[in-house]
């Protein structure tokens, strides 16, 4: 009995985990039962918000900045930042280099307070293109 529970457990976790992998909308718990549902129909909101956070961790996913009752989630655990746009809340990856791959910057906080850095995060806010130009009409009609 409880190696099939444990079984069953451990393929739920697989297909959330996948599910996550394969998008790239950096989805909250919610947007992510609504993903997985559709293959799993049976699996319950509460299993996979227990699976994001055991996942988390694990190591296996990332959990990015949290909004006011949700957080975004990541299956890409390469070091990468993010934006995040202040109307819609759409989280997307910034294809820009990531500070310090050569640690240098690690190493001169380390010389100047004795700490060991073993990673940092950015985040970045703001409109999104869409966004953007929508406020922009909205300026414009304004006037
Ligand atoms: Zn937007
Ligand atoms: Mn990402």
């Amino acid at each position: 009995m409880f190696n099939k529970i444990k079984h069953r457990n451990t393929k739920q976790r697989k297909v959330i985990l996948e599910e996550l992998k394969k998008t790239t909308l950096h989805p909250t718990a919610e947007m992510l039962f609504k993903m997985v549902k559709k293959r799993s129909p049976k699996i319950s909101f509460g299993t996979v918000y227990r699976n994001l956070n055991l996942l988390k961790e694990q190591g296996q996913i990332l959990e990015l900045t949290c909004g006011k009752d949700s957080c975004r989630y990541d299956g890409d655990i390469t070091p990468h930042y993010h934006f995040f746009c202040l109307t819609c809340k759409k989280v997307f990856d910034l294809n820009i280099s990531v500070l310090d791959k050569e640690e240098k910057l690690y190493k001169d906080i380390y010389k100047k307070t004795g700490l060991a850095i073993k990673y940092h995060r950015l985040d970045f806010y703001g409109y999104c293109k869409e966004c953007e130009i929508k406020m922009k009409e909205i300026k414009k009609s304004d006037k």
